[in-house]
């Protein structure tokens, strides 16, 4: 297995690491770098991505990569696995989804190595990491305020690509187009098969979220041989999550301006003219009710109680299969995920 090469350091076959890969510096003079941490393996096998924070503010992914590098389970029986927790270094400083330069990193790729600050990164990461690598795992979450159910978007009209997502094991897969200009499309360029995961809302920590996410990352590299499946947790005697994809996702908007009671939940099924949110005045008064314009499952949402109309309030994705089964899928997921209390951090370490 010849040696890779990141950030200027080599990295032989059976070897962990951890490169600080050079990036761009600040203007106060001061280095700033990429944290890479990289697995190889003895044998040969796929070399695989997962990265976090591509927008800075998105840090679920940052604590699924922390969790899954302190995995007892994390042997690699075949190949690389390439972990970058922070992509947009620049935003997890900021706190903010955006470069400095006001920039979507994600809209960005495949940048230049003399384009812009956020065109310079994502060149950066296209060359130094995604380059080498046969499949990658991008982890996102919802927007500020906004809260993503576990789900895998990709484009699963490609057979591979759809395997590995059915693999990852989320209750819902949507089958995305390409956005111009996003890692997703850059990687695909590239012939690197992506899956993208988004759960709960950025600058927050999601227990359910995370657990899915580490788990799911687990269940990919199982299926492509790069973990003994002996490893893998004991089976538990609930079917295993079985995903449905869904090729249309819309937003329902805010009907009036108004302080929100919501109805609905993420995962709750919803039928043609279910009210899904009552709005109405400081005083009491109600306004309006809004209601879902199609049969679905609710994906996304938004969490202020205050809309403006207009606002996106609840992403709706809507199924050709029954919907019922999806639900009982969330909701097994969830059994599975969070049976009980939630552990401290040493129980999970
Ligand atoms: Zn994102």
């Amino acid at each position: 297995m010849s040696d890779l090469v990141i950030g200027g350091v080599t990295i032989p076959a059976g070897k962990t690491v951890q490169i600080e890969m050079p990036v761009v510096r600040l203007y106060t003079d001061t280095d700033i770098c990429m944290p890479v941490h990289v697995i190889r393996s003895k044998k040969p096998g796929p070399t695989v991505f997962v990265s976090a924070a591509v927008h800075g503010d998105e840090l679920n992914g940052v604590e699924i990569i922390r969790r899954l590098i302190n995995q007892k389970s994390l042997r690699l029986t075949s190949g690389t696995l390439i972990l970058v927790p922070m992509v947009n270094v620049y935003g997890v400083l900021n706190q903010s989804r955006y470069m400095p330069d006001r920039r979507d990193l994600n809209r960005c790729f495949p940048g230049s190595s003399k384009g812009s600050l956020a065109g310079i990164v994502a060149n950066t990461f296209l060359t130094e990491i995604v380059s080498h690598c046969q499949y990658g795992i991008d982890l996102h979450t919802g927007a500020i305020h906004r809260s993503n159910l576990p789900q895998i978007r990709a484009n699963l009209k490609d057979a591979e690509t759809r395997l590995l997502a059915e693999a990852f094991g989320v209750p819902v897969l949507l089958n995305a187009s390409l956005r111009d200009g996003s890692l997703r499309q850059a990687a695909v360029e590239n012939g690197t098969k992506v899956l993208l995961y988004e759960a709960g809302q950025a600058l927050r920590f999601d227990e359910l979220s995370i657990r899915a996410g580490v788990r799911g990352i687990t269940n990919v590299l199982t299926k492509l041989n790069m973990l003994s499946s002996r490893l893998q947790r004991r089976p538990t005697k609930r079917q295993p999550v079985t995903p449905f994809i869904a090729n249309t996702s819309n937003w329902t908007r805010a009907s009036v301006s108004g302080i929100v009671n919501n109805l609905k939940n993420l995962g709750d099924m919803v039928q043609i003219g279910d009210p899904l949110a009552k709005i109405g005045s400081p005083f009491g008064e109600l306004f309006g009710t809004v209601v879902s314009n199609r049969a679905g499952i609710i994906i996304g949402k938004q969490n202020i109680p205050l809309v403006q109309e207009g606002d996106a309030m609840f992403h709706i994705a809507y199924f050709t299969e029954e919907d019922q089964e999806i639900v009982d899928n969330i909701e097994t997921m969830q059994d599975i995920l969070m049976p009980e209390k939630i552990p401290s951090f040493d129980e999970i370490k």
